[in-house]
């Protein structure tokens, strides 16, 4: 087992991984770049995963599915489907199951299979740097996300060979990062705006306790709609002038996009940014409409306010619902992309009245808040292995010097000449082979000095081997001389051995060391949503309240509505809607062997357990019979229409 967890950052539109080495996160890169596109292209030969699928999209955005982050988890009947068919180019379509197809190349991946292909990518990436295969992984979701959408991403990570040992909500990995090793006492509120979704999340640092306080958000707004806001603008200009629309053709629409993000990071260094777009579309004549605009920062900003506006509002929200007041939060974290744009961090910092920190790059601080994290769950293993470590080197090099004081103390008791040094010697030699392993003894605890202790010896040893065979070399026949060669020779090999080995030990105690510094660090987080079961009226009788801290268990008593009723089907929802069916629908099942009785009679306990990673468990039961039912809501729908083995032999 790699002595690794990843960090992953798994985001909508790039993605990055880190690790600890010596207590601190390092972001890894591929060729030189740390973040890594969430793009799969797929062609009729071929499979691109990262920077070269990024690229093949230019040319060929049908067949290259982005963005698909969004999808996941999703019913192909929900909005965020629904929406997400009108921006991409490839082909999306429903599942037998109602869950989504996602097409490329010829094929059709589940958005689940799409994310499996980036993290073995990220994996991959790890596996190469560090030179061993790493296994386990703390992956970051965005706050918001759902049951299905966690477990998505769990089972994203299961195909692509990793074990997701935790998720971590991205806000909190990020105010991780930034408060890890710190060990003050701060409130923090952490705004992230990444290429697709936005994040609000308060939390209370007391030392190595971090606890979210309330968390608030948008799973759609983010760096793309201010694209979608601009592109809008310049196709509506365009529109005036030719009157022709450029977003009904879709390879004008991929190059407006690349025009557009790149105007849009441009004015983060200057004041104007010039989009010119020759090519754009082909005109009734059979001419391009030579197509240019200048966009001013002042423009962009404008373009730009209702989606920075609404970031404000869900920030005003968040600071409410963790009573919270402005001038309590000590700093305001930025993280993603996003938050470059000056209009972000102006309207950031007017609203806290605080300036935003950048201690840490945006793209890279939630993959190293993921691996600090994975790094302080594992820090107590981590400790154990290079302790034993340590030990099993030190009982090599006590073996080795053993056996070589066993023979140098015979040469010593022989050097006066012994006329069968040779045979002698073999016997010896023979006997120090055969010595039982060594353990360290108790009175070796302090591992450096007992180190110390036995290199001391070795070096004594070597001397007295060097200075025997020479007397005995001086005193032998020749015949003689050369078994005591040999012998000599081999016993230098084992007080090499052994000081290669205490070297070792020294090397994985000191790591030991480092290991045992490790913050242990208490995580304390809150669910995003709201989880309730469907009353007859359909409505939404809450169970787990938004906020509420996690991992949670509650329990709710519910009654039958008709006479005589045997059975109850439990719907699970999430959402904060009061009406039932206007919230995520997250699973049901039916609890059945209820005993006839008067409508409101029965008593029927939920019991709603959320455990560590947000994932929920439901389970019901008659109170009067004991009849049981429960669902860890298994195969949600968002995830139906997916087999495994379909998965595996795609990854594999
Ligand atoms: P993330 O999901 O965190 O990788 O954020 C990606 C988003 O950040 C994309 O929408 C990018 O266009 C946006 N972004 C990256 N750099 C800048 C910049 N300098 N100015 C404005 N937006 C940026």
């Amino acid at each position: 087992m790699s002595r690794y967890i990843l960090g992953i950052d798994l985001g909508t539109l790039n993605s990055c991984v880190a690790i600890v080495e010596d207590g601190h996160a390092v972001v890894l890169s591929d060729d030189g770049r740390t973040t890594i596109p969430s793009a799969v292209a797929l062609t009729s030969e071929r499979e691109l995963v990262g920077h070269s699928a990024r690229r093949h999209a230019m040319t060929d955005p049908r067949n290259t599915l982005v963005v698909t982050k969004r999808i996941l988890g999703h019913p192909y009947s929900s909005p965020e489907v629904q929406a997400a068919r009108e921006r991409v180019a490839y082909l999306i379509s429903p599942s037998p199951m109602g869950g989504v197809l996602l097409e490329a190349g010829g094929h059709q991946l589940t958005a689940v299979q799409v994310a499996a292909r980036i993290l073995y990518l990220l994996r991959d990436i790890a596996s190469r740097t560090i030179g061993e295969s790493v296994k386990e992984a703390v992956i970051s979701v965005p706050a918001h996300f759902n049951e299905v959408q966690r477990r998505a991403t769990k089972l994203a990570a299961e195909y692509s060979g990793l074990e997701a040992v935790r998720l971590i909500n991205e806000p909190t990995a990020a105010a991780f990062a930034y408060g890890y090793r710190r060990g003050e006492n701060f409130t923090l509120a952490v705004y992230d705006l990444g290429g697709g979704t936005f994040d609000v999340t308060i939390m209370k640092a007391q030392g190595d306790r971090f606890e979210v306080i309330a968390t608030d958000g948008d799973a759609y707004l983010g760096g793309e709609d201010f694209d979608h806001a601009i592109m809008d603008w310049l196709a509506e200009e365009f529109r005036a002038e030719n009157n022709k629309d450029p977003r009904e053709d879709e390879a004008a629409c991929t190059q407006m996009k690349e025009a557009v993000e790149r105007a849009k990071h441009d004015l983060t260094e200057v004041e104007s940014a010039r989009i010119e777009l020759p090519y754009l579309l082909k005109l009734e004549d059979g001419n391009y409409a030579a197509f240019e605009r200048e966009l001013t920062r002042e423009k962009l900003e404008e373009l730009c306010a209702p989606a920075i506006e609404r970031t404000r509002e869900l920030c005003a929200r968040c600071l409410e619902s963790a009573h919270v007041r402005k001038d309590d939060i000590d700093a305001v974290l930025l993280v993603g992309g996003q938050t470059r744009m000056l209009a972000v961090r102006d309207t950031v910092r007017e609203f806290f009245g605080l300036e935003p920190r950048r201690d840490i790059n945006p793209d890279e601080v939630v993959a190293m808040g993921a691996a600090l994290y994975g790094y302080s769950l594992s820090a107590d293993r981590l400790r154990d292995e290079a302790e034993e470590a340590a030990e099993e080197a030190f009982a090599v090099a006590l073996k080795q010097t053993a056996k070589a004081r066993k023979v140098v103390e015979a040469l010593d008791a022989d050097s006066q000449g012994d006329a069968e040094l040779a045979q002698r010697l073999s016997h010896v030699m023979a006997e120090a082979e055969a010595l039982p392993p060594m353990v360290p003894a108790e009175s070796d605890q302090d591992l450096p000095a007992a180190v110390e202790g036995l290199r001391q010896e070795m070096s004594a040893l070597q001397e007295k081997l060097e200075q025997v065979a020479d007397e005995t070399t001086e005193s032998a026949s020749e015949e003689k001389a050369q078994p005591l060669a040999d012998a000599v020779e081999v016993v230098g090999d084992w007080l090499a051995r052994a000081e290669r080995a205490s070297k070792e030990a020294e090397e994985r105690f000191e790591e030991a060391e480092e290991h045992a510094k490790a913050r242990k660090v208490e995580l304390s987080d809150v669910v995003s949503h709201a989880l309730g079961i469907a009353s007859a009226e359909d409505l939404l009788s809450v169970l787990i309240e938004k906020n509420a801290r996690v991992p949670a268990e509650k329990k709710g008593v519910f009654t039958t509505n008709q006479d005589g009723q045997t059975e109850v089907e439990i719907r699970v929802f999430q959402g904060e809607d009061p009406r039932a069916s206007e919230n995520e629908l997250l699973g049901d099942f039916v609890l059945t062997g209820i005993e006839p009785a008067p409508r409101l009679t029965p008593k029927i306990q939920v019991t709603f357990s959320l455990d560590a990673d947000g994932i929920l468990s439901v389970s019901a039961v008659d109170k009067r019979t004991g009849a049981q039912q429960g669902i860890t809501v298994k195969e949600p729908l968002g995830l139906r229409g997916l087999s495994p083995e379909e998965t595996e032999s795609e990854i594999d």
